[in-house]
């Protein structure tokens, strides 16, 4: 059981600021997310689109504002839990415990949900076999590249994952990049260094064409596919890797007891908490009176949600509203002089 002040979870934009917002109150913070990385929509959906509204920041890509966020709250040392889902979330007095996919639990009096437009998971392949094969030869991500090392892999998808994977991939095995279209959708620098490994023969590109079938015992020996003309082929494959983008899923957000106006959480707008004592929604996961889904929103909703999540982590103690230009105590815990 892991004990903190606050648990935050989504590690978007709204959820790492939380964390510098809750730092420099001297609330400790972990950020559980289902991805395996921070960022949120802006590093999934836009990492090299310039954002141009965040106040002083003229124009920033997704990507650097998450880095420039993350680097704002290097100094308070926050553990990330990647890769997990926030599954359950049950009361015990007047804490609240959260339990993710990977059966981590954490305590704490506060949660922080901000979870965005839900847990981003990958789209899942059709086929009924396909299941059984998850997570063995079928992968929806690559989390450790050395266990396809000398394999048969056929890679599914016209994005960037699908080509900067296929690229990668082809140094330590045997690949073939399959997508229903004759256009790919990924970065035309990564499409052309691929078209020179075609060319070599040192990778093969099937197109357009789709999955039909899986075909194996334990592990996945073969695949076929069709062509648009209906002519089938069987690929001796022994890991198949689909990027087929992400779904968002609100989840089991939806099964915690709390009050929603359509996929969003009801907040009081004074101080973010949701209808549960201790639990606050922030970002584009809330909503109220007037809410925009903006990121410069969710800066706000943290700021003032972490208030109260002050006084419920410190109910003896006073809070202070302090200036970060002139508090000590918030340089000592930003680690200046
Ligand atoms: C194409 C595009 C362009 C945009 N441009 C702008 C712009 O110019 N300016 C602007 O202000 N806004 C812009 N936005 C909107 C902005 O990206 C969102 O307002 C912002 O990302 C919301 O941040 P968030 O932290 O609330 O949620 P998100 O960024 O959605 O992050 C939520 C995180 O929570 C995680 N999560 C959810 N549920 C769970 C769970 N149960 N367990 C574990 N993890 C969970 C998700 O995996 C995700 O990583 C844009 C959005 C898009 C799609």
């Amino acid at each position: 059981m892991i004990k903190t002040d606050v648990i935050i979870i989504g590690a978007g934009p709204v959820g790492l600021f939380a964390v510098h917002q809750l730092g420099i109150k001297g609330l400790k913070a972990v950020v559980i997310d289902n991805l395996d990385k921070a960022g949120g929509q802006c590093i999934e959906l836009y990492p090299d689109k310039p954002i141009y509204d965040i106040p002083a920041i003229p124009e920033c890509t997704g990507e650097e504002l998450t880095k420039k966020l993350l680097e704002q709250i290097k100094p308070f040392k926050t553990d990330f839990y990647f890769n997990e889902r926030v599954n359950e979330v049950t009361q015990d007095r007047e804490n609240w415990v959260v339990q993710t996919s990977k059966n981590n639990k954490f305590v704490a009096p506060n949660i922080m949900i901000a979870g965005g437009v839900g847990s981003f998971e990958a789209r899942k392949l059709p086929l009924k076999e396909a299941e059984k094969y998850e997570g063995k030869s079928l992968f929806y991500s690559v989390k450790n590249k050395k266990i396809f090392e000398g394999k048969n892999i056929a890679i599914f998808g016209g994005g960037d994952s699908a080509l900067d994977w296929a690229l990668e991939l082809s140094k330590i095995s045997n690949v073939t990049l399959i997508h229903r279209r004759n256009e790919f959708r990924g970065a035309p620098h990564t499409l052309s260094e691929i078209k020179k490994l075609e060319d070599k023969g040192k990778l093969s590109i099937k197109t357009p064409c789709e999955l039909v079938s899986i075909e194996g015992n334990e592990s996945i020996s073969a695949i076929k596919i069709k062509y648009e003309n209906n002519k089938n082929e069987q690929i001796k494959t022994d890991i198949v890797l689909s990027f087929f983008g992400l779904i968002m899923k609100l989840g089991p957000i939806t099964e915690w007891g709390l009050n929603m106006d359509k996929k969003a959480i009801s907040v009081n707008p004074n101080n973010f908490q949701t209808n549960k004592k201790g639990i606050f929604a922030v970002g584009d996961i809330c909503t109220y009176p007037g809410k925009l889904k903006l990121i410069l929103s969710g800066f706000h909703e943290v700021a003032l949600a972490s208030v109260e999540c002050f006084k419920r982590a410190r109910p003896n103690e006073k809070y202070r509203f302090e200036f970060t230009t002139a508090s000590k105590t918030i340089h000592e815990r930003l680690g200046k002089k």
